[in-house]
């Protein structure tokens, strides 16, 4: 036992630490909203067969935008407490420009509406 407690990470070693930020990116909310567009959500739920990423792009989950190995491991996510914290944030309708001109006082203010979250069907 130490008296001090050990700091986690890469100390002073920046470079290192960027680079495992930008890899463990996903993709941030406005971006998925914008997948879960009827057009782009079957687009990404039907991926072409792409052996670099996990399960060959087969199983995704558009809200989280992650993929998995297998259907079991999609199932395993669908009811893990990540994937609801997701659909919560979700609910949200995304800040827009004109809800921010508002907040300024040009136009009315509208609050953003709430909607219902759902998972994607399984095939
Ligand atoms: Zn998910």
């Amino acid at each position: 036992m130490t008296r001090y407690s050990r700091k986690k990470g890469n100390h002073g070693y920046t470079a290192k630490s960027k680079q495992l930020k930008m890899k463990r990116r996903t993709r941030d909310l406005d971006e998925i909203d914008n997948d879960l567009e009827p057009q782009n959500a079957e687009k990404l739920l039907n991926q072409p067969v792409d052996i670099d990423v996990a399960g060959g792009a087969q199983n995704y989950c558009l809200h989280c935008a992650r993929y998995f190995i297998d259907d079991q491991a999609m199932q395993a996510h669908f009811r893990s407490k990540q994937h609801k914290r997701r659909l919560k944030a979700l609910e949200m309708e995304p800040y827009t420009i004109q809800e921010a001109e508002a907040a300024g006082g040009v136009g009315t203010y509208v609050q953003p509406k709430k909607r219902k979250m759902k998972t994607q069907q399984s095939k």
